[in-house]
């Protein structure tokens, strides 16, 4: 390997091509100059050539136009070189004359800008090359049209070049103006194109310097082929694709500006001359074409900058999953609905959505709420307004224009938030909840107002479990205790306010003791006892669950465990600890389970975790908490077994031990009917697959008779024992060190016990 890289051709083509012009420069003229421009101009046109057909060949025949504009430039050349300097004008001349408008379409087509046309550089070059067209044909080419010394076409010819530079100039202004990035091939591009019209400028108007510069400014034309077909054959595009947003920038707006005062600054120079040779046809007419052309970009720039306001405000106003207007837009359209006459506002919040997002996925989450969105929108009528309010949350503005029709919505919305929604494969049940708030029942309340009591109403919809609730006044006091009880909860967390007591768990045949499940008391400071039924959910609600519920599990383990030191055989064979959903979708979980059985020295299997059938409904998360206790050893009870989604699918798909069969049913067993139906089909269901129901709520001697011949084996109630701080477990006989879940049982009768002291 050499250390040194060969350089790209391009690179290579152009120090050499620039290095050969410069020497050019320095020849005097004769046959070899002739010859080395010759070659060079030709090796330009080659590179162009094969660069085109290379490497650019969406864009050949604007580069074939280019080489023939070099061909012809270097036919002028020749001839010029044949014929010397004696005639005027020569056959050279109309070579070089004829080669311009070939480089400048070429150029233009190189490095045009797609877009629209108002937009697009035609009109720039074309403001551009009046203005300076005006000041050319003033001081330049007028002079020289209307000079009679001068045969007709000699003066043709002379005006012909500062006009070609008109056009160079109209051509290269907008490409110099251009913003956004410039590729490589765009810059060697445009320094070819500026050299060249510099070269014309001292040529038209410094006749004076060429005697002394000449061979420079016909070096830099050289210069200018160099560069064009470096151009042609480096890698990058010379053309890019339309940029997005506003092309006229500052310094397009100062030539812009400059263009348009290009014509009072000549008429100015003109008076203070005293020439008065103006002439009034090319500058007035001129003058009227810029206006009209600066007029026309400028409108198509308002214009665009009124559709960009119009996109901006509907971005800011809709909601880009569902496309329905968002909660700004909401409330302005609620407004204007609110003043027409009475309407229910419904608030709708997709209970079930997160658990959508954990199990199938964000996309299939985004696909339901696009699924109910659509749904809303085909369930409303002209002049009702619907809007996403939230991640799971929808609006709803209900016109009341007949007496019962805002009814007649809020129970259509409710059939059909029923039903499953249908997003790609899946049919999901969403569990919406809906607030309704009453403008008329509400008052004269701000929409804010309306829209805040519907959502309290919603909130309550969720807390009570239920589909609907409508607002009342009431509900405000119950969110505000609900919210009071929120706060209570982390004082008393830190105060250490909670307790826990322990209900027994028996054996239905001999009532002795086989475990205890352990459950949470709160003292509370101004109230006294608070039920955990109140303020479990409050606590789920913001989070503190995971704490509390940390609490009660580090607690009875160790409470277990001193029962295990202390009793020895007389000892619960396990203890059973609730454990609400939201502990269980907190990261980490089963590995502070797995820690606080280690730190108290217990076997897991005596840990059995509650976990209720909604709980794992959701699946995610949840579900996989489950799993990872189970595979550590810790056993499993579905809680509430019945009351649930029962969906007997659940029991298939997660490791359950035991079955809790809810209190509902036990509390009917005795009365007959549907209810004891099914505590009969649940025993069969938990035998079937070898799990062990456990029948809760046991309050008569008759139920637990009758679970008995039903062939219930465990059973948990106040006939055996009440929840209390320490029950005692001698009075039963004891479980047996060996006797875990499913273990042997001992003979023995049922034991009154203590009294309730939760
Ligand atoms: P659960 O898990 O179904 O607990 C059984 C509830 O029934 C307990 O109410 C218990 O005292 C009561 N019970 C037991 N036997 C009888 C009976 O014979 N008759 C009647 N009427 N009731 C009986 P409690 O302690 O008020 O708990 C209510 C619910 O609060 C529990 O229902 C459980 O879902 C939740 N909970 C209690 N402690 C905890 C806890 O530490 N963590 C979590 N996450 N939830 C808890
Ligand atoms: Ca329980
Ligand atoms: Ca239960």
């Amino acid at each position: 390997m050499t250390g040194l890289r060969r350089p790209p051709w391009w690179l290579a083509w152009l120090v050499g091509g620039a290095a050969v012009a410069a020497g050019w420069s320095l020849l005097p003229y004769g046959v070899p100059a002739v010859v080395c421009s010759t070659l060079l101009s030709f090796a330009a046109c080659t590179v162009m050539v094969v660069g085109a057909r290379r490497r650019h060949r969406d864009q050949q025949p604007a580069w074939y136009i280019f080489a023939a504009g070099v061909v012809t430039w270097v036919a002028g050349d020749l001839v010029y070189a044949v014929q010397g300097e004696g005639t005027y004008p020569s056959w050279a001349d109309a070579f070089y004359l004829g080669a311009y408008p070939l480089l400048v379409i070429a150029l233009f087509l190189l490095t045009r800008r797609r877009g629209p046309f108002w937009s697009g550089n035609l009109i720039d070059s074309a403001i551009v090359a009046i203005s300076v067209g005006i000041a050319y044909w003033t001081f330049v080419i007028e002079p020289i049209v209307v000079d009679d010394s001068q045969p007709a076409l000699a003066r043709a010819v002379t005006a012909g070049y500062p006009t070609m530079g008109v056009l160079l100039c109209a051509l290269l202004v907008p490409m110099l103006l251009r913003r956004g990035p410039r590729t490589a091939g765009m810059w060697l591009l445009t320094v070819g194109g500026v050299v060249t019209l510099t070269c014309n400028t001292v040529y038209t108007l410094l006749p004076a310097a060429m005697y002394s510069w000449g061979s420079f400014v016909y070096g830099g034309y050289l210069l200018a082929y160099v560069c064009w077909a470096a151009a042609a054959i480096h890698p990058s595009p010379t053309l890019l694709p339309a940029e997005e947003g506003d092309s006229l920038g500052w310094s397009r707006l100062l030539a812009l500006l400059a263009s348009m005062l290009m014509v009072p600054a000549i008429l100015l120079v003109q008076g203070e001359r005293g020439t008065g040779a103006t002439s009034w046809l090319a500058v007035g007419i001129g003058s009227m074409a810029l206006f009209v052309l600066v007029v026309t970009r400028m409108s198509g720039y308002i214009a665009r900058a009124h559709s960009q306001a119009r996109r901006l405000h509907d971005l800011a106003m809709r909601d880009d999953l569902t496309g329905l207007p968002n909660r700004r837009a909401f409330e302005e359209e609620a407004i204007k609905g609110v003043a027409t006459g009475p309407c229910r506002l419904i608030m709708v919040d997709l209970a079930g959505f997160k658990h959508v997002n954990d199990r199938l996925g964000r996309a299939a989450g985004d696909q339901a709420l696009a699924a109910v969105a659509t749904l809303l929108r085909a369930s409303l009528r002209e002049g009702d307004a619907v809007a996403r309010m939230g991640a799971d949350e929808f609006a709803v503005l209900a016109l009341d224009t007949r007496a019962g029709e805002g009814d007649a919505v809020v129970t259509r919305l409710m059939d059909l938030l029923r039903r499953p929604i249908v997003s790609g494969e899946h049919e999901l049940l969403l569990n919406a909840r809906l607030g309704v708030a009453d403008s008329l029942e509400c008052g004269a309340v701000p929409v804010s107002e309306l829209v805040r009591r519907a959502d309290t109403a919603r909130y309550a919809a969720k807390a009570a479990g239920s589909q609907l609730m409508v607002y009342t006044a009431e509900l405000d006091a119950r969110s505000d205790a609900t919210a009071q009880l929120g706060a209570d909860l982390r004082h008393s967390l830190d105060d250490g306010d909670f307790r826990v007591v322990y209900q027994p768990i028996v054996d239905l045949d001999t009532g002795r003791f086989r475990a205890c499940e352990a459950l949470v008391r709160w003292h509370h400071p101004v109230r006294g006892m608070v039920s955990p039924v109140d303020f479990v959910p409050v606590a789920e609600d913001n989070g503190l669950i995971v704490e509390l519920g940390e609490f009660v599990m580090r607690t009875s383990c160790w409470k277990f465990a001193a029962w295990r030191h202390e009793l020895g055989r007389h000892a619960p064979s396990y203890i059973s600890v609730n454990v609400s959903a939201r502990q269980l979708s907190e990261p980490g979980f089963p590995e502070v389970v797995a820690g606080i059985i280690a730190e108290c020295g217990m076997e897991p299997a005596e840990l059995l975790v509650e976990v209720t059938e909604t709980a794992l409904f959701g699946g995610g998360t949840a579900v996989h908490a489950v799993e990872t206790l189970h595979e550590t050893g810790v056993r499993i009870a579905l809680d509430d077994f019945g009351t649930g989604h029962s969906s007997l699918g659940l029991l298939r798909t997660v490791p359950v031990d035991v079955l809790k069969v809810d209190k509902s049913f036990v509390d009917e067993i005795t009365a007959g009917g549907g209810r004891a139906v099914i505590v009969d089909a649940l025993i069969h269901v938990s035998k079937g697959l070898g799990l062990r129901a456990v029948a809760e709520g046991v309050e008569t001697e008759e139920q637990a008779n009758y679970l008995r011949e039903l062939g219930y084996e465990y059973a948990q109630g106040y006939l055996f024992g009440k929840p209390v701080p320490e029950p005692s477990f001698r009075d039963s006989g004891g479980a047996g060190p060996d006797d875990q879940l499913g273990g042997q049982l001992d003979p023995g009768g049922l034991q009154p016990l203590t009294v309730d002291q939760a």
